[in-house]
């Protein structure tokens, strides 16, 4: 079965949710918080900085692009699926994505003055199985990332 079959059937077998202000301060807590949620999953220290470096880019996304100028909250969602998959949501109410597609596009930024490169998303695809992106202009934006992790032999 694909990936995308799999991960609409799965059992949720552990949860967890933080929420936090959109401040640069915050993106290493973030990205640390995930990684050491999935840690029970005895992942590879490659998967685990996959894992880090997408969570980064994407709550990155919240601070400059969602809430620019402003404040406001995220929150990130991780579940560990059956099968060794991890389903992790980010989410902001921030501005919206106007053309969801468009924004996906390797190099595509809406702030090159910033010296944005424009390929938050394209390492977010290189670096997890699954890119899902839901936003709505003026109430916020979803992405949701799979990625499952390699068994670990003898970890049955
Ligand atoms: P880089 O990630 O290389 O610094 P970037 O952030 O512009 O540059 P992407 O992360 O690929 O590149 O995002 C592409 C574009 O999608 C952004 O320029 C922005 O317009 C839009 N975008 C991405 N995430 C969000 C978000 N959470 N809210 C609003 N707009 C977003
Ligand atoms: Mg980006």
């Amino acid at each position: 079965m694909f990936l995308k079959e799999v991960v609409n059937f799965v059992k949720v077998l552990n949860e967890m949710t933080v929420t936090f202000e959109s401040r640069s301060s915050n993106e290493a807590f973030a990205r640390s918080a995930v990684a050491a949620f999935v840690a029970q999953l005895d992942p590879t220290i490659g998967e685990l900085n996959d894992i880090r470096t997408a969570v980064s880019e994407a709550v990155t996304n919240c601070v400059v692009h969602a809430y620019k100028e402003s404040i406001g909250k995220i929150s990130i969602n991780v579940r560990i699926l059956s099968d060794n998959i991890v389903c992790i949501r980010i989410r902001d109410k921030g501005c919206g994505i106007e053309d969801i597609d468009k924004a996906m596009e390797p190099l595509f930024t809406t702030a090159p003055e910033a010296e944005r490169a424009g390929l938050g998303f394209a390492v977010m695809q290189s670096f997890c199985d699954i890119v899902k992106v839901r936003s709505n202009v003026g109430s916020g934006t979803t992405v949701t990332l799979n990625k499952r992790i390699s068994p670990r032999v003898g970890n049955g």
